[in-house]
């Protein structure tokens, strides 16, 4: 593959994409799995750039936009409860769940704290014994490994007050719903390259034997994702269908064997329910038994709280399974936008619709 790393050479882009133009016999639609690409390819302006051989359908990529409102509700339930501390990303301040956000309790009597990492949430567990500190962890399979290391410290230095609300999720099981749905378009995908780097690409091999789609492996800078569609298109037009690593300066086969090592030493795979979608088969990571300690939905009986998913004006489904653009929500743009967001696609910085209003609103700063 010795043409993929002359690629990488911004000056190549304008050649891809006269290449992609040039062996398209017709539009094929393309899925990107992954918030980050989605903001590379409007930023970069690619999807207009291709859009009369190539229509690109942004994925559930974004981890912030597929955690559940039920999710939010049980941390919002959490930080209310005597002596209990919830910690998270910031990013997931802003969502909305099913009775407002984290930020709305925070500002009510919620007891919630940003932090920037899972040890973060450890350290104030240490600093503060007399408080339950719950860390309500997001993300695909990247973020786990740092909340498995998290669970293995408090365990180490025998930190008692400290658990995880677990919703890690996914990224396979979400494209094999998307690709198995009766309304599936999508003739193509690009995986996300930065899940790779953790899990690798093997396991990729069976969902390419099961659904006879290509799938490219693939980068966030412009050539990157310009080398996984053209890689993509290639296979369309000649009727093949299969998986090629786009991104191999940073994708192994086996992806990272430690941070592989330590996800399975902590999580075992469970069904997850995602925003805007159904609970999806082995969609996400729950902590083992063994670390039932850890596990705020059992030291806190969260299975007794409310689970349900609200339906909102919010769009964030239809959006999230590239059913509709952002731009064809009628909220977009008006009701909806970063600083009134209705949804998380808007809030989260790896979201469509943010993506959307950032790049392709022309009202927009
Ligand atoms: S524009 Fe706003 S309301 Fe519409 S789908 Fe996106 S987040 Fe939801």
């Amino acid at each position: 593959m010795k043409y993929l790393s002359e690629y990488r050479d911004p000056k190549h882009a304008h050649g891809l994409v006269d290449r992609i133009r040039e062996i398209s016999t017709q539009r094929w639609t393309i899925m990107e799995v992954c918030g980050g690409q989605t903001h590379a390819l409007l930023r970069s302006g690619i999807d207009e750039a291709l859009s009369e051989c190539v229509e690109l359908i942004h994925g559930p990529g974004c981890p912030v936009c597929v955690t559940p409102a039920s999710a939010i509700h049980n941390a919002i339930h959490l930080s209310m409860r005597p002596q209990t501390l919830v910690a998270t990303f910031g990013d997931m301040l802003r969502v909305p769940g099913n009775h407002g956000s984290l930020l709305d309790a925070q500002a009510g009597k919620g007891n919630i704290k940003a932090v920037y990492s899972p040890m973060d949430a450890v350290q104030l567990a240490r600093k503060n014994p007399e408080q339950e500190v719950v860390f309500l962890a997001v993300g695909f399979e990247t973020t786990a490994p740092a909340t498995a290391i998290a669970i293995l410290q408090a365990a180490q230095l025998k930190v008692k007050n400290f658990s995880v609300l677990c919703s890690h999720v996914c990224v396979l099981p979400a494209m094999k719903l998307l690709a198995a749905s009766k309304q599936n378009r999508v003739q193509g995908f690009l995986a996300a390259g930065h899940v790779c780097t953790l899990t690798g690409f093997e396991e990729y091999a069976g969902f390419v034997e099961q659904f006879q789609m290509p799938v490219a492996v693939t980068g966030f800078e412009p050539t990157d994702l310009l080398v996984g569609i053209l890689e993509v298109v290639t296979q369309l037009e000649q009727q093949q269908a299969n998986l090629i690593n786009c991104y191999p300066r940073a994708v192994k086969r086996n992806g990272n064997h430690s941070a592989r090592q330590i996800c399975e030493q902590i999580f075992d795979v469970t069904n997850r329910r995602w925003r805007g979608m159904q609970v999806i088969p082995n969609g996400g990571l729950c902590l083992k038994s063994q670390w039932a300690a850890y596990d705020a939905e059992l030291k806190f009986s969260l299975s007794d709280v409310d689970q349900q998913e609200i339906q909102t004006e919010c769009r964030s489904g239809e959006v999230l399974t590239g059913t509709i653009k952002p731009s064809e929500c009628s909220a977009f743009g008006n009701q909806c936008t970063p600083q009134t967001p209705l949804g998380a696609p808007m809030v989260s910085t790896e979201g469509a619709c943010a993506a959307y209003y950032r790049y392709r609103n022309n009202n927009s700063d």
